[in-house]
């Protein structure tokens, strides 16, 4: 697959703090890339070096080399809209700055308008829309000129479920023409949204592929939770056949099991409860999520 932008060792230090730690990564054409990450992992820092907002320390920043040039939308994760605009009018002026045709122009605004739930408001001025509309229009704007590639620095903050549906099926539509590089904290978005994931922490990379490379490449898929009764956990693991399950955290009173076969092990947990006399208190199972991955990467969660 051929990559249209390939980041080649970036580093950026603000200060004594290095902000991206030699990071390389490739980005496809036509996929949907999610960085991830908690607050100042990185993310934005590294989105700013890629559509060349901010130069590198060191590394550099390359160019799919069938082109000489690609063009590229930015919506920043603060919003930069114009306040005494109306949505349309804002549409229509940065469709000039392009220096697009402003029929064309206006049709294009009519249809992301229409996909990003705005055409009801399409001539409100802007600093009368609620925050997840302005963030929408943000959007929009990033897109007006149909761009090669666009950045979204955090396209989903302070929507609603309903906004975050219209804005995750639009960005969906727009992947073959549009490469999209996004960037969240919320893992379950990461996932729904992206064709790839680049988890980042403390300028990073951590790990990079479709969240299912991301799972089968951190251990098995299946976990396997229990609580004990009566801070009995370490007791209760000496019964446990470990083959079934090399590898295990603690927690409070709860022990998560990561196994290549749930079931025997479900087995195995259940018998050597009863023949020892411990008492379960609540017992599931459930696929890894990018959540566990994280911690089990750096120890500590997302939202921490
Ligand atoms: P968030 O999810 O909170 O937006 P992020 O992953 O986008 O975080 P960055 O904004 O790239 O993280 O910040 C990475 C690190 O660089 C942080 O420690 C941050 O404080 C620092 N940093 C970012 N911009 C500057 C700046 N202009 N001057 C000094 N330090 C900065």
């Amino acid at each position: 697959m051929s990559f249209i932008l390939k980041a080649d060792s970036l580093v950026k230090r603000y200060g004594d703090i290095i902000a991206v730690n030699d990071i390389s990564f490739e980005i496809f054409r036509g996929e949907i890339f999610g960085f991830l990450g908690p607050n100042g992992a990185g993310k934005t820092t590294t989105i700013k070096m890629m559509s060349g907002l901010l130069k590198p320390d060191s590394g550099k920043v390359l160019l799919d080399n069938s082109n000489s040039k690609i063009s590229i939308g930015i919506c920043p994760q603060h919003i930069v809209i114009w306040e005494n605009l109306t949505c349309m009018e804002q549409i229509l002026f940065m469709g000039k700055m392009y220096n697009i045709n402003p029929g064309e122009v206006k049709n294009k605004g009519i249809e992301l308008l229409e996909a990003l739930g705005l055409t009801g408001v399409k001539d409100r001025l802007a600093r009368k829309l609620s925050g997840g509309m302005q963030r929408r229009l943000n959007i929009a704007l990033a897109l007006i000129h149909s761009p090669d590639i666009v950045f979204l620095d955090e396209p989903q903050a302070g929507l609603d479920p309903q906004s975050r549906l219209l804005v995750r099926e639009y960005i969906r539509t727009i992947k073959n023409k549009t490469t999209v590089v996004l960037t969240t904290h919320d893992m379950e978005e990461a996932e729904k949204l992206s064709d790839r994931i680049c988890i980042i922490d403390k300028g990073k990379l951590l790990c990079i592929g479709t969240a299912g490379e991301i799972t089968t490449n951190n251990g098995y898929e299946d976990l396997v939770e229990i609580d004990i009764e009566g801070d009995r956990e370490k007791e209760f693991l000496s019964f446990i056949d470990k083959e079934l399950c090399p590898t295990f955290s603690i927690s409070d009173s709860r022990i998560t099991f990561n196994s290549s076969n749930p079931a025997a092990l479900v087995e195995n947990i259940l018998k050597s409860a009863r023949e020892n006399n411990l008492k379960i208190k609540s017992l599931q199972m459930r696929k890894k999520s990018l959540e566990d991955i994280f911690i089990n990467l750096t120890g500590r969660s997302l939202r921490e």
